[in-house]
């Protein structure tokens, strides 16, 4: 489409433009009832079809367990940071390692329910690496051990994940469906869909059914796990709209073979970005490689002034929304899996002349 750009946002982010082609066209009569989906009761028949395959799809595009459930609940993944020790912390105490942005304000908000003990940390290096997960000292009856599996903004994820005793709850808002993970590792999952998934306004929840069965009896109802659980996530009215492209992008991730196929498309493309910047004299990635997110890259001039003068270039050739977050400054190029092949090419090609024009 002419008028469409390649768009590198965080999040909300890029969505398959067959997928946005599918939900204009069915915009006004869904699945043909004469109603738009935003108009349909969530308790109508043909609305109830989209929840369930939704959850077929994340059931089976991530292969999770039967004694786990699926849930599609609101308030973005920072309201997860509260639901999971409202839902978890039965003795009082958790684990964090913190390795960004996001995976502190989760270990901050545990801190409001019980003893949220940081044990491992990145912040000396600007989390651009993962702690020695051999090194960790996890506390004995810890209640869980929480990480954030990709870090969204410093452009670092974990290589592999913690082996500990107590449950692992993982954020992973800004990779999930992008690598293959056994669900059975985690007691928990969650993600905001707005980055890899769906337009903002539902978050992923994945837990193990066990472990959700005593929330804290403070606990809001909604952010009861078992409570979204028993009502098949529709104990109140749920964001339907972004439910429904959720499960138009599973479909499509479905057909492309799934998360095996895209993850190794998403690899080539993070490839070939990275290999552009480590051979570039103008451009570098300053995230140990072995951690380097397939995600997320981002990558600085060592000038302000260069940086801000490639973000406003970038756009007039239409590479939008490549300004790095205000934490660290520089570019970061958000490379989900729908962002095409052709635009990390595009962006790569745009970096070439610029670098021949400045550096
Ligand atoms: C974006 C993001 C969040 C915050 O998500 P909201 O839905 O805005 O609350 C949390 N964790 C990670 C890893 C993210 O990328």
């Amino acid at each position: 489409m002419e008028n469409r750009v390649y768009n590198f946002a965080a999040g909300p982010s890029t969505l398959p433009l067959d997928v946005l082609k599918e939900v204009q066209r069915d915009f006004l009569d869904f699945n043909g009832t004469g109603m738009s989906v935003c108009e349909i009761s969530h308790r109508d028949k043909a609305y109830d079809a989209v929840v369930k395959e939704a959850e077929a799809l994340v059931r089976e595009l991530l292969k999770v367990p039967d004694d786990y459930c699926v849930l599609f609940v609101q308030g973005g993944a920072s309201t997860q940071f509260a639901a999971v020790p409202l839902n978890l912390m039965h003795n009082g105490v958790a684990d964090y390692i913190v390795t960004g942005n996001f995976a502190k304000k989760a270990w901050q908000e545990g801190q409001i329910y019980g003893t949220a003990n940081k044990i491992g940390d990145s912040s000396d290096k600007v989390y651009t690496y993962i702690p020695d997960l051999g090194k960790l000292n996890y506390t004995e009856g810890a209640d869980y051990v929480h990480i954030c599996s990709n870090n969204t903004i410093f452009g670092s994820r974990y290589a592999e994940f913690p082996k500990c005793k107590a449950p692992l709850v993982a954020d992973m808002s800004s990779e999930i469906f992008s690598r293959e993970i056994n669900v059975s590792d985690f007691g928990v999952i969650y993600a905001g869909a707005q980055k890899n998934l769906a337009p903002a306004g539902v978050t992923i929840v994945i837990a193990k059914r066990e472990l959700i069965q005593n929330p804290l009896k403070y606990c809001p109802t909604m952010l009861k796990w078992k409570v979204q659980d028993e009502n098949g996530s529709l104990y109140n009215t749920p964001p339907a709209f972004a439910i429904y492209v959720a499960c138009l992008v599973l479909r499509n991730l479905k057909k492309l073979g799934g998360v095996k196929a895209i993850n190794e498309i998403d690899v080539y493309k993070a490839g070939l970005l990275y290999d552009f910047i480590d051979n570039s004299k103008l451009f570098k990635n300053n995230v140990e490689k072995k951690y380097r997110s397939i995600m997320n890259v981002p990558f600085v001039t060592g000038s302000d002034e260069l940086d801000a003068k490639f973000v406003a270039e970038a756009k007039k050739a239409g590479l939008v929304s490549l300004k790095g977050h205000r934490l660290v400054g520089g570019m970061r190029a958000s490379i989900y899996n729908a962002m095409p092949v052709e635009g990390v090419k595009a962006l790569i090609e745009f970096m070439k002349k610029f670098e021949v024009e400045n550096g």
